[in-house]
């Protein structure tokens, strides 16, 4: 942990020490550049710095091929692939939650799965009046602000997109994983840099504040926002005068009928509800049970490998776990940081209950008043709520989901219980049968982005959120069909 530790320190040192090689030319591609900035591979602690190396980078890009920005992200996918367990490892030591499997296993799939230049399109209006073309431009540098629960992934990914697009990008990490971060980054641009000569494609910001963070939002060459976070970072994006997307906080809710295949749900309630020990925004939080499957749905979770909690158990959890913030009207239940991202096992510990560290999820019985159900926990512990009926179920996941219009789950075999349960939450993901990443294409079908656009509206985010349309029409002429 320490040999880890000392190594990221190295790499910001030597980056930080390069400070001074401005303008020289180290690219053994075929393109080489100046650029004040060269040489810093992304690392900044100056907010005006990073954005006017952010904007060189973009000039520089801008006069690149297709085949070039192909060829940038396809050393990001290099390094996120190969280099998985080492930055895994830098990101599990650096933040200290979650499960060092899914820290490794998050960045080899965003290496390899993000969408890229292939993603990219473009639009032809042909008619009577000639032919128009629709075209996705970049917006220029972008800033983003990025998750502790997914550091280096979530930068990954908007990289990969963004670059994709034409554009590049200013990142304020979060202060718990600033380290491996500027580690990522410096490893991104470095080899980009030697390969085509162009530094500074992804700026991190390395000593990052709410101060920088809001520097950034406010600056002039800044164009575009995209924030990855909870609710106050979520709110601030959405007051900024700027143009943002925003993905926002989740309280994903889980409904079980009575035609549900019950040992299928439980393993997938475990799959997403588990898995880097509930940190995801899409995962399995509160699940609702139609009261003539309760007991045989907790029966089936026991046989899928959960360790069922009893009503002491769960009170004992809720009072260490749980805590609370804010005065008067503001006061609300979040968890407890010691908590979260933290090994079953461990929230076992805590109340004098000891179970192997090889489970993955607890859970137990619950009402609706338990401060598990309406908290995003991110802990392995789900509560499980009784409901009269399916509308009941449906109603209360409705209410707990808050209105993030997030992310949904149903397990279930009547498409009316699917079509009613669609509707009425009206979320950005809705799986049906399924652990949550199968909205991801992870398991089910689609694409994969860990900055999924709630309040905003984009969703699943890909290369053409980051693009401004722009339209080229010409006059009577082009159109082809017809007689001469
Ligand atoms: P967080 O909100 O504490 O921090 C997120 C980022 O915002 C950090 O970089 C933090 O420094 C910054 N920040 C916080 N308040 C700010 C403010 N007022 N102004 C500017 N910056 C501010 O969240 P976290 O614990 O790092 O991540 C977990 C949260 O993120 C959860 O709520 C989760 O649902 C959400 N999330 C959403 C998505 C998505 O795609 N929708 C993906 C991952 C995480």
């Amino acid at each position: 942990m320490q040999a880890t530790e000392e190594l990221i320190r190295d790499v910001v040192r030597q980056v930080l020490a390069e400070m001074g090689g401005k303008g020289e030319s180290r690219t053994n591609g075929t393109v080489k550049t100046t650029s004040s900035y060269a040489g810093r591979h992304g690392i900044f602690t100056c907010v005006d710095e990073a954005v006017a190396a952010a904007t060189e980078a973009f000039e520089e890009l801008s006069k690149r091929t297709i085949e070039d920005r192909k060829r940038i992200i396809n050393h990001i996918r290099r390094i996120s692939i190969d280099q998985c367990v080492e930055l895994g490892t830098m990101e599990m030591e650096e933040t200290k939650i979650g499960r060092l499997k899914h820290k490794i296993e998050k960045l080899k799939t965003l290496g390899e799965r993000t969408p890229g230049v292939e993603f990219l399109r473009s639009e032809v209006f042909s008619g009577d009046h000639g032919l128009a073309v629709i075209e996705h431009a970049p917006f220029g540098v972008i800033a983003a602000i990025t998750p502790v629960t997914h550091s280096l992934p979530t930068i990954t990914g908007n990289a990969v997109s963004m670059i994709a697009g034409g554009n590049t990008v200013v990142v304020n990490p979060h202060p718990s994983g600033k380290r491996v971060a500027a580690g990522g980054v410096s490893r991104f641009n470095e080899a980009i840099y030697a390969d085509l000569g162009i530094d500074n494609l992804i700026c991190v910001i390395a000593e990052p504040t709410i101060e920088s963070a809001d520097a950034l939002f406010n600056h002039r060459g800044v164009k575009m926002i995209c924030v990855t976070g909870g609710p106050a970072v979520a709110k601030a994006a959405m007051q900024s005068s700027k143009k943002a997307v925003v993905a926002g906080p989740g309280n994903p809710p889980v409904v079980v009928d009575e035609t549900a295949d019950l040992d299928r749900a439980a393993r997938c309630i475990i799959q997403g509800g588990s898995y880097d020990n509930n940190l995801l925004c899409i995962a399995e939080k509160e699940v609702f049970v139609v009261e003539s499957v309760f007991d045989a749905m907790m029966a089936a979770m026991e046989r899928a490998g959960a360790v069922r909690l009893n009503c002491q158990e769960v009170d004992a959890l809720t009072k260490v776990a749980i805590t609370s913030v804010g005065e008067g009207a503001h006061k609300h239940d979040v968890a407890a940081k010691e908590f979260i991202g933290q090994d079953a096992a461990f929230l076992a510990k805590a109340i004098g209950k000891h179970i192997s560290k090889d489970v993955e999820l607890l859970f137990g019985e619950t009402d609706e008043t338990n401060p598990f159900v309406p908290v995003e926990q991110m802990m392995p512990f789900i509560p499980f709520v009784r409901c009269r009926d399916v509308d009941e179920a449906i109603a209360k996941a409705k209410y707990f989901e808050h209105g993030f219009r997030h992310t949904a789950i149903i397990h279930s075999h009547d498409v009316r219980n699917m079509t009613k349960m669609g509707r009425a939450l009206d979320t950005t993901l809705f799986v049906k049968n399924g652990p949550c990443m199968a909205s991801l294409g992870l398991g089910g079908e689609g694409y994969l982005s860990f900055s999924i656009a709630t309040p905003t509206g984009e969703g699943v985010t890909t290369p053409l959120t980051f693009t401004r349309e722009r339209r080229c029409s010409l006059i009577d002429d082009l159109r082809i069909l017809g007689k001469a």
